[in-house]
């Protein structure tokens, strides 16, 4: 809007139908006090003041403007019938006027003026508001760089109490941010730690799982610098996702050397005391079995059922005797797997015959479904065995109220695999334990105390399983009943 100040009513009604007839909106007001009140109250893109006016000249309303951070910047355009002198013309320019024009007014000339003034100011207008959000954006960066900051801090900090080595590497697997711990263990930010000879490759390992997108965790043993010395550490290397994507990959390395030590210790335990308990169990057994031999021939001899429930037991005993070998045998890398074809039918039937001969044949039902695999495939028989007389055992005992129990297996010709199935309709497993029941000692808290076990029994399957380059699992529902299979590779 333009505001023009005239102390003559005349001028003030013409000049106004001029703008007006320009599209300019125009306030008017015929006095310097009231021209003062408006340009404080109004915002206006341009002033023009008429110079010689009773009580406050021009001069002094355009000083008085130039005064107030509202108005400073608010060009002015002098208008005087008279003072076409020079000095008042300069006196126009120093009060903060803008320009200056005589009357009578030639109104061509007066408007071009007020047209470039009116846009200059809107111009000027428009570029100040821009530096106004600009001024706000910076600082906005400003204070979200300095929040950024402090969370970086935050977060270093955080990384150098850790009692773990961390690390972070970005989306191609290169590391990028080592906490202090890191240097203990290697010497340069981009190298991992030195691993023992023996143990895995941390790159190799590392890249396997990058392409496929998967954390890796793995027992190793790396070198102290200072030392020298290799101790057990538990890496673990997990990707960081964002909008579906790897970002980058978050690293520990915890130190498990003494938990190492003590569980080789307790191994070494197992191994020894499974290994003098097996000698003289396997010589009372044979005594035991020559003994009721004779007592057998002895008609009506009532000792002879007492040593065949010793034989029994004796037999129980040698089960889990020999299953805390297999765990020593393991632990120590010693499970040996003689891989010969074999006729994995024939494996199952014997599994199926072996437990209907050992439990009540009233009470248990086997039944046998799907394609059976007449097929040779190269597998230790024996181990296998083991592993399904386990899940059939496993099956029975568990379903105290229904022994019924499916052998299924199924051939994928596509994956060159096969898989066998034993399903039961017993308690069944919670979801959350399902995983856990193939862990060395791991025993679902619910069942342990009304059944009987050591939870290794699983524990051997899944090594066996393993050794065969086959998959072990349970899909399981409580109340219900679980299906334990394995797969077994045809090649
Ligand atoms: P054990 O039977 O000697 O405890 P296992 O290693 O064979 O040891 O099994 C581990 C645990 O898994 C068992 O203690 C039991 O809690 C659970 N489990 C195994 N098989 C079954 C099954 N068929 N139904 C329900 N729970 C099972």
């Amino acid at each position: 809007m333009v505001l023009i100040v005239d102390d003559n009513e005349s001028n003030l009604f013409s000049l106004k139908k001029l703008l007006e007839s320009k599209d300019f909106q125009v306030d008017t007001a015929n006095s310097g006090e009231r021209a003062l009140g408006k340009a404080l109250k109004n915002n206006y893109a341009l002033i023009i003041l008429d110079v010689q006016m009773p009580d406050m000249d021009g001069f002094e309303v355009a000083e008085t403007l130039a005064g107030y951070s509202k108005t400073k910047d608010v060009p002015i355009i002098f208008l005087s019938a008279v003072n076409t002198e020079k000095k008042f013309i300069t006196k126009g320019y120093a009060s903060g006027g803008k320009d200056y024009v005589t009357k009578p007014v030639d109104p061509e000339i007066l408007m071009l003026k007020v047209k470039t003034f009116y846009n200059l100011q809107e111009q000027n207008v428009a570029m100040k508001k821009t530096q106004q959000s600009l001024e706000l954006e910076v600082k906005g960066r400003r204070e979200s760089q300095v929040t950024m900051k402090s969370q970086i801090d935050h977060f270093h900090l955080m990384l150098e109490s850790l009692p773990q080595i961390a690390f972070t590497l970005n989306e191609e697997g290169l590391v990028d941010f080592v906490n202090g711990k890191w240097y203990q263990y290697s010497n340069s930010e981009r190298d991992f730690p030195e691993t023992h000879p023996d143990d895995h490759n941390i790159s190799e390992e590392f890249e396997r799982c990058r392409k496929k997108g998967k954390s890796l965790e793995l027992e190793v043993r790396i070198k102290n610098i200072k030392t020298e010395d290799y101790r057990y550490h538990l890496l673990r290397v997990t990707p960081v996702h964002e909008d579906g994507k790897i970002k980058n990959w978050v690293g520990t390395f915890t130190d498990i050397d003494d938990q190492k030590k003590v569980e080789k210790e307790k191994d070494e335990f197992l191994s020894i005391a499974s290994h003098e308990l097996k000698t003289p169990l396997t010589s009372i057994k044979a005594y035991v079995q020559l003994l009721e031999r004779k007592l057998k021939l002895q008609k009506d001899s009532s000792e002879a059922g007492f040593v065949t429930k010793v034989l029994d037991q004796i037999e129980k005993l040698n089960t889990l005797i020999t299953d805390l070998l297999d765990v020593s045998k393991i632990e120590n890398g010693k499970l040996k797997i003689n891989k010969k074809p074999t006729n994995l039918e024939n494996v199952i039937s014997n599994a199926i015959e072996t437990i209907l001969q050992t439990h009540d044949e009233n009470k248990v039902k086997i039944k046998r479904d799907g394609i059976l695999p007449d097929i040779l495939i190269p597998i230790d028989e024996i181990r296998i065995e083991q592993v399904l007389i386990n899940f059939l055992t496993n099956a029975i005992k568990y379903s105290p109220q229904n022994n019924q129990v499916i052998v299924t297996t199924f051939v994928d010709e596509e994956e060159q695999e096969v898989k066998i199935n034993v399903t039961d309709f017993g308690i069944g497993i919670p979801d959350f334990k399902q995983e856990a029941v193939f862990h060395k000692f791991y025993r679902v808290e619910e069942s342990s105390v009304q059944f009987q076990g050591m939870g290794i029994g699983l524990f051997i399957c899944s090594e066996i399983i393993k050794q065969h380059h086959g998959n072990i699992g349970v899909s399981s529902k409580l109340d219900e009943g679980s299906t334990f299979y394995f797969t077994l590779p045809l090649n």
